[in-house]
């Protein structure tokens, strides 16, 4: 079948386009213009034409969201919520039928869910493969699981941690690997409160350091496209940019990927002794071409805390907005769920806003900084439209500033900044970048091969609103949503990588899983069915 997306303005960064043209699909693909085929055509005249769009870090599904629902009964009714006028934006995209029908109406067509333990990973691919119209990927947890930990501890080669790595993406069908406050979660286990970059694992005599750099540099041996994806010690402290500093430093010559990095933003200037710092992290980014981030924006309102740094989540109990929370114990990482409420009159909640905002402006290669809330934490994926609005117009965000609490703003850079962000840039930022990031060349753009996953927008002056409904998004060629409204239903696919591994270590999880938990191992592994409905998952190549 053959569609035609007629005379639309194609901004499509990867392959250099920016002007009026047409986008041609068949079979779920782009292709060249075709001679004289019959198909359907949708004028897209005077309206804007991008790839779907890609987001690298949104925790939508597992069995820490899945508690963070069961906390929080109140924001599960969101269909009658919402008919009853609520405006919290976290009753909106709550469950996973939601969840995929909400990115689709914005034209986001593949999302990464980036915290899965890799003994659950089961219970969350089950999930995403419910979540319809979008292709999702995961990224397992490692480094405070007593396994790696244990072969560090132990001095075992580089080789023997490269294939528990590869072992580990295979049987949890991940695209990626993450760690979560390195060290810092299996230290918590042994009472420790604080622990930075060069702190010690009590139980394994291991620093931070020492794990990042173990999993940067086989993630990088084998080859995996996406880095490896760090959430940093000391998250939302004052003063821990220097934590990040001295991450980004660590990385050296090799690619490493921070994730939601305003939440390490943050300066101990002013009369509070909390500041933005964005402007140091931002121009150290700018120095290391190999590092990457994305923001976790934060945006007022009320939302959960979903996290497996159970340290900091545990701190952090005590500021639970209502008055419940959940610290789980679990093997490796466990789990903290914490409600919060960002209030614009917060000097706090503002001065984190501001951060998201400067390390948004600052950085100054879209190709580098990645557009998330680290939804929901920061935000719901919700409030995204008013976040490209924000970034676009820096009058829009005067007017934000000027409703702002300004001993708030007095600690940041952000009334200074003037730069607005263009259409090209988003789509760098959203599209192109973001495949590139995740090794996934088969999107982000619209040339010949891509899967056709199209979004086109009416284009408005009001950003917010021309990017909270599509007027036309594509899955794989077929129209899923018009007018902003979802108008077909199909299921994504599962993305993945597999890189090779010596075929040993196969036989030592075995007698790992057997010794140490009396199970099989085969309770690890994701099977192949439970990622398709009905399309199999895809394999991504590594280098
Ligand atoms: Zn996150």
């Amino acid at each position: 079948m053959l569609t035609c997306i007629a005379g639309g303005h194609v901004i499509d960064p990867a392959n250099h386009r920016d002007g009026q043209g047409d986008i041609w699909i068949r079979d779920g693909r782009i292709i060249d213009k075709p001679n004289n085929e019959p198909g359907a055509t949708y004028d897209a005249a005077g309206k804007i034409v991008m790839a779907g769009a890609i987001d690298v870090h949104s925790h939508i599904a597992g069995w820490n969201v899945d508690t963070a629902r069961l906390l929080l009964p109140e924001y599960q009714s969101a269909a009658a919520r919402l008919r009853a006028g609520e405006t919290s934006l976290l009753t909106k995209g709550w469950s996973a039928l939601e969840t995929g029908q909400l990115y689709a109406t914005m034209g986001f067509t593949t999302v990464v869910e980036p915290a899965v333990s890799p003994h659950y990973a089961l219970h969350a691919h089950l999930e995403l493969v419910d979540t319809p119209i979008i292709d999702k990927a995961t990224l397992a947890v490692l480094g405070n699981d007593d396994y790696l930990l244990g072969l560090l501890h132990d001095s075992e080669s580089e080789q023997a941690i490269e294939d528990y790595v590869a072992w580990i993406l295979e049987m949890s069908r991940s695209l990626g690997i993450k760690v979560v406050n390195a060290g810092g979660v299996a230290a918590f286990k042994d009472n420790v409160r604080a622990f930075s970059f060069d702190d010690v694992v009590p139980a394994f005599g291991l620093t931070s350091r020492r794990i990042v750099k173990a999993l940067q540099r086989a993630v990088s041996k084998l080859g995996v496209p996406h880095p490896l994806h760090v959430h940093c010690n000391n998250l939302g402290l004052a003063g821990n940019f220097e934590t990040a500093l001295t991450t980004i430093a660590a990385a050296e010559e090799l690619p490493l990927h921070l994730a939601h990095l305003q939440f390490y933003g943050y300066g101990k200037e002013g009369n509070r002794g909390f500041s933005s710092a964005a402007a140091q992290l931002a121009e150290a980014v700018n120095r290391k071409a190999n590092v990457t981030i994305d923001v976790g924006q934060v945006m007022f309102g009320s939302t959960v805390t979903i996290s497996l740094d159970v340290l900091r989540q545990f701190n952090a109990r005590t500021q639970a907005r209502p008055k419940k929370w959940l610290i789980l114990d679990g093997d490796a990482n466990g789990a903290g769920i914490v409600p919060y409420n960002y209030r614009r009159a917060d000097f706090y909640n503002a001065v984190q806003w501001a951060v998201g905002l400067e390390l948004f402006l600052l950085i100054n290669d879209p190709w580098r900084v990645f557009f998330t809330t680290d939804h929901p934490n920061g935000a719901p994926f919700t409030s995204y439209p008013e976040i490209f609005a924000l970034l676009m117009s820096r009058d829009l965000r005067a007017k934000w500033i000027s409703e702002l609490p300004a001993e708030a703003m007095a600690v940041t850079t952000l009334p200074s900044i003037t730069r607005e962000y263009s259409l090209h840039e988003i789509a760098i930022m959203t599209r192109a970048a973001p495949a590139k990031l995740l090794g996934l060349t088969d999107r982000g753009h619209l040339g010949p091969g891509a899967v056709g996953d199209v979004a086109v927008y009416d284009n408005l002056t009001d950003k917010a609103r021309m990017f909270r409904a599509a007027a036309l998004v594509f899955k794989d060629g077929d129209l899923v949503v018009r007018d902003g409204q979802v108008t077909h239903h199909r299921f994504g696919r599962a993305l993945a990588v597999a890189p090779p591994r010596d075929r040993a270590i196969d036989r030592r999880m075995k007698d790992y899983y057997e010794e140490r938990y009396g199970l099989s191992d085969e309770f690890v592994k994701v099977p192949d069915y439970a990622l398709s409905r009905p399309e199999p998952f895809v394999f991504v190549p590594c280098r």
